[in-house]
C-alpha cells in the first residue's frame, strides 16, 4: 500500500521525494533528533531539490506548481516517520511563504521569497504567547508607532523554527483601544534585528529535531515597510490563511497513520505467538482491517478537500473538520499499531514508539481539536443549515 496519484507528474515527484528521504534523511535523522535541531544545510538541500514551497510562482523563485506538490513532500516525510521535519517544513512553506505571497508587497516578495524557496531564509510564525494560545484575543505583544517608525515589544512561545529562522512573522497589537480582532497587525522581523532574542529550544515529548522556542522582542525597531498586509487587519489575515494550513496538517496526519500501519503489518507477520505469526490471529487481522478502513476513509476526505482548496472552495469549517478528524484518527491508528508491538512498541529502538510521541501534538498545534469542534459547531447548530 502506498500513495498513488492519478496525476503522473505528482507520482514522478513523489518518487523523487522518496529517493531524497533515503539518501538525505534516513542516515542522519537520529543525529538530528539527538541534537534537537535540523541543520541549516539540510534546508539548503531541500531547496536545491525543489522541495521547499514548490507552489510559489516562478517569478519569485518557485516552480509555480499547485500546492499538492508541497503536500506530497509533507506526506512522504510523515509516512516515513520523520514527523519532526513535517511541522518545520509546513510552517516555512505552507504558512510563511504563503503569507508573503498572499499579503506581501512586491518589494517584500522579491526580497524574501526567492531565498525562502532556496532554503537560505527559514521562516517562523509567531502568534502564540504564554498567556494566549487558542484565544488570540489575549495577545499582549504590541507595536507602537511614531511617524512611520515602530517599536515592538512582547514575547512569544512554542515557535516552530524558532532557533533556525531568519524571518519571523509576528502578530502584534497595533491599536490598544479596540479588541485584538480589530487592532492586530503582522510584522516581518528579521533574525538579525538586535531587539529579537531567541529563548531556549524547548524540550518536547516528541518531534525532538523540530526546534520550538520562546522568542522575545525588546524594543524591536521597525518601519511601516515591515508590516505584512494591512495595518490592523492581521486577525482577518490569520483567519483567511488558516484553512490551507489545517488541510496540510490533515494530509500529514493521514500519511503518518499509514506509515504506522505499514510498520504494524511487517511486525505481525514476523512476530510469532502461540506457534504462529501474530497475523494468523483473527483479532489482529481485524485490527489491521479497522486501521486500514480508518485511513482510507479519511484519505478520501482529504483528497476531495485538496480539490476544494485548488478550486478556492475550501471553507474554514471544511478545514477544521479535516484537521480534527484526521489528527484524531492518526493518534488512534498509531496507538493501535503500537499495541500490536506489545512491550517492544514501548522501546525507543522501535520506530513505532516515535510515531506515537510524534503524533500527539497534531491534535494541539494549528488549533486544538476542541477549537476545531467550536468552529464546526457554530455552523452545525444553526437550524437554517439543515
Ligand atoms: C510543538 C508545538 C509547535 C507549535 N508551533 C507554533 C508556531 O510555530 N507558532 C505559533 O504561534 N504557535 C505554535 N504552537 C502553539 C499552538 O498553536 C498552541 O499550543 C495551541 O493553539 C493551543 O494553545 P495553548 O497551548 O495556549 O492552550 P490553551 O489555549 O490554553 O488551551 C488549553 C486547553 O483548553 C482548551 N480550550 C481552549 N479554549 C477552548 C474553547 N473555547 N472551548 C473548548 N476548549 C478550549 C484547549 O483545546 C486545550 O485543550 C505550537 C505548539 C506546539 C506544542
Amino acid at each position: 500500500m502506498s500513495y498513488t496519484d492519478l496525476n503522473e507528474e505528482l507520482n514522478i515527484f513523489r518518487d523523487s521525494v522518496k529517493a531524497f528521504i533515503e539518501a538525505e534523511i534516513a542516515p542522519y535523522y537520529e543525529e538530528w533528533e539527538k541534537n534537537k535541531i535540523i541543520p541549516k544545510e539540510f534546508w539548503l538541500k531541500m531547496g536545491e531539490n525543489g522541495f521547499l514551497a514548490c507552489d510559489i510562482p516562478e517569478e519569485y523563485g518557485g516552480f509555480g506548481v499547485d500546492i499538492r506538490f508541497n503536500m506530497v513532500v509533507a506526506e512522504e516525510f510523515a509516512h516515513a516517520g520523520y514527523m519532526g521535519l513535517v511541522g518545520n517544513l509546513e510552517v516555512h512553506a505552507d504558512i510563511c511563504c504563503h503569507y508573503l505571497l498572499d499579503m506581501g508587497t512586491e518589494e517584500q516578495k522579491q526580497k524574501y521569497l526567492p531565498k525562502m524557496v532556496s532554503g537560505e531564509i527559514i521562516g517562523a510564525i509567531c502568534m502564540t504567547e504564554p498567556g494566549a494560545g487558542s484565544d488570540l484575543q489575549g495577545l499582549k505583544t504590541k507595536a507602537i508607532e511614531n511617524e512611520g517608525q515602530w517599536v515592538l515589544n512582547g514575547s512569544k512561545t512554542f515557535i516552530t523554527n524558532g532557533q533556525n529562522a531568519s524571518l519571523y512573522i509576528v502578530a502584534a497589537r497595533t491599536d490598544l483601544n479596540v479588541p485584538a480582532a480589530k487592532g492586530l497587525s503582522l510584522f516581518l522581523v528579521e533574525g538579525e534585528n538586535p531587539g529579537l532574542k531567541r529563548g531556549q529550544n524547548l524540550d518536547k515529548m516528541g518531534q525532538h529535531c523540530a526546534d520550538t522556542s520562546e522568542i522575545f522582542f525588546e524594543d524591536v525597531k521597525l518601519t511601516s515597510d515591515d508590516i505584512l498586509g494591512k495595518k490592523n487587519d492581521g486577525f482577518i489575515a490569520l483567519m483567511t490563511e488558516l484553512p490551507r494550513e489545517r488541510l496540510v496538517l490533515a494530509c500529514g496526519a493521514v500519511a503518518h497513520a499509514e506509515g504506522a500501519l505499514k510498520l504494524a503489518v511487517q511486525y505481525v507477520n514476523d512476530r510469532e505467538a502461540f506457534g504462529a505469526p501474530l497475523v494468523k490471529l483473527q483479532d489482529v487481522r481485524f485490527k489491521l482491517a479497522d486501521m486500514y478502513t480508518l485511513i482510507e476513509t479519511h484519505r478520501v476526505l482529504v483528497e476531495s478537500y485538496k480539490q476544494k482548496l485548488l478550486d478556492k472552495r475550501l471553507s474554514a469549517v471544511d478545514a477544521s473538520m479535516a484537521k480534527y478528524a484526521c489528527t484524531e484518527m492518526e493518534c488512534k491508528v498509531v496507538d493501535m499499531a503500537l499495541q500490536l508491538f506489545g512491550g517492544y512498541g514501548y522501546m525507543q529502538e522501535y520506530p513505532i514508539s516515535r510515531f506515537y510521541v510524534d503524533a500527539r501534538v497534531q491534535k494541539i498545534y494549528g488549533g486544538t481539536s476542541e477549537i476545531m469542534k467550536e468552529i464546526i459547531s457554530r455552523q452545525v447548530c444553526k437550524p437554517e443549515n439543515h
